[in-house]
């Protein structure tokens, strides 16, 4: 049980895929992945201009999630399921 699923996806929820390609944040998400979007991680991260995009993206999404997790802050569907 090290790996956790995103509830949305179906897919092991791995920091890029959170980050990149989850969609229950493509909303939010949209514009920043665009400008990233068929990039490599790895040449995304050798760019100064991306890294701060790929900040912003990061920073933007951990808020969202963080938000989640308040009470009465949104759904739980992050929360772990029993
Ligand atoms: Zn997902």
């Amino acid at each position: 049980m090290e790996d956790s699923l995103c509830h949305d996806c179906g897919v092991v929820a791995t920091p890029e895929h959170i980050v990149l390609r989850c969609k229950e944040t493509e909303e939010i998400a949209k514009e920043k992945r665009k400008t990233l979007e068929g990039r490599e991680i790895t040449d995304v991260l050798r760019n100064p201009k991306d890294v701060t995009v790929l900040r912003e993206l990061a920073n933007k999404i951990a808020a969202y999630h963080r938000m989640k997790f308040l009470p009465g802050g949104g759904e739980s569907r992050w929360c772990l399921k029993s």
